[in-house]
């Protein structure tokens, strides 16, 4: 973790703010992450996904860094447009939108769209006519710690009806898109999806419709408790695989990082509030900290998000300890299924530094993820 979050939070505790939890992100670690993409895939544009990481501070940087944006509503499209970057530099890359939302967008400028199925083709085409559309399909996620559900996406045969409507309609059938799941470890994972795209691409050259783009979405991993691969490996696996199933014609491509763009950026200090045991002769102990799933560590759901955890007594003795969180809801448990280790002398009261938290942290605690407002209500 960088010296400028560790010197942050020195600064702050003297001056006596310490009531957390709190992620501290470092931009210099956000810029590095975005230089490393552009060299890794020096041809594919990187369009941020948003709901990652939306601090207009993170924005501000990565528009002034050149890259373009990944959005899924009308919030996030004004957040982006709010770093002043030009609505060309935008994508509306949710496949779930409202008629009038589409419309908005379009008032803003926005010209591309996902879509996975004609319905939604079809509220494009009435209210963004002649836009660029690109049909996401389905990848079955395996080898990702956080996989996508199937949700997003049609099967690939179905997504050449889908394109083929979208030109129909007058809208331009632009390409092809996919998901190979969040912290995808496995950087072979987009050959399968490739070898789909392909034939999409095929099949509609075939009916005269020549798509342009493939849009290889987000996935790469940020290093939690065990290692990744660097983007490097992910780049020059990515290159293999568009020769071998695009030959000498390789689309126009983009990527849509989000965790590996913001994750390893952040940090967040949290504290230890109680430390028991359920009974006497217990072998685990239970620690329960002021974060959890409810205000920021929603990505330990099912356990699959696995965070380093620092404390100030690394490298004593540890013991097997159940963590969790501090609201009343009994979900509110991080890891039990598989215990974790902590130094037998944690204290009430001890700092912890959770590791590798930019990405999906700020966004699930806050209220309005993905740019979706919180439940209105009206008491009657
Ligand atoms: C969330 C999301 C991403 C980012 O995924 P990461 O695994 O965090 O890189 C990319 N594309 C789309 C469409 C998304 O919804």
């Amino acid at each position: 973790m960088t010296d400028r979050i560790h010197e942050f939070l020195r600064i702050r505790r003297e001056a006596g703010h310490d009531d957390g939890p709190v992620m501290v992100l470092d931009l210099d670690v956000v810029r590095d992450n975005y230089t490393a993409f552009a060299k890794a895939l020096p041809d594919t544009r990187v369009f941020y996904a948003v709901k990652a990481n939306p601090d207009p501070q993170v924005l501000d940087l990565l528009a002034r860094l050149g890259s373009c944006f990944d959005t899924a509503s009308v919030v996030e499209i004004e957040q982006v447009l709010a770093t002043g970057c030009s609505p060309d530099r935008v994508s509306y890359g949710n496949t779930i939108k409202r008629e009038r939302d589409i419309a908005r967008a379009y008032q803003l400028g926005i010209r591309l769209f996902a879509v996975d199925c004609e319905a939604e083709v079809e509220k494009i085409a009435r209210v963004a006519p002649g836009s660029k559309v690109f049909c996401r399909i389905l990848c079955d996620g395996s080898g990702a710690e956080w996989p996508l559900s199937r949700k997003f996406g049609c099967v690939p045969e179905m997504a050449t009806k889908v394109l083929e409507h979208a030109h129909k309609l007058g809208l331009s059938a632009y390409g092809v898109s996919f998901h190979v799941g969040s912290q995808q470890r496995n950087p072979r994972m987009w050959d399968g999806a490739l070898k789909a795209a392909s034939t999409i691409f095929l099949e509609l050259a075939e009916r005269g419709i020549h798509l342009s783009m493939v849009n290889l979405g987000g996935g790469f991993p940020t290093k939690y408790l065990k290692d990744v691969p660097a983007v490097k490996a992910y780049g020059q696996s990515i290159f293999r695989s568009l020769r071998k199933h695009f030959g000498n014609r390789i689309p126009e491509t983009i990527i849509e990082p989000g965790r590996g763009m913001v994750g390893n950026a952040g940090m967040i200090e949290a504290e230890v509030v109680l430390i028991s045991k359920k009974a006497e002769d217990d072998k685990v102990k239970w620690v329960y900290l002021d974060i959890g799933k409810f205000n920021g560590l929603a990505e330990t759901m099912d356990e699959m998000i696995r965070y380093p955890i620092r404390t100030e007594f690394d490298g004593d003795d540890l013991e097997p300890c159940v963590l969790a969180g501090p609201t009343c809801d009994s979900v509110d448990v991080l890891y039990e299924k598989d215990p974790y280790l902590l130094p037998v002398s944690l204290e009430i009261g001890s700092k912890v530094l959770i590791e590798g938290t930019g990405a999906y942290t700020t966004t699930y605690s806050a209220v309005g993820f993905n740019g979706f407002p919180p439940l209105k209500s009206f008491v009657i």
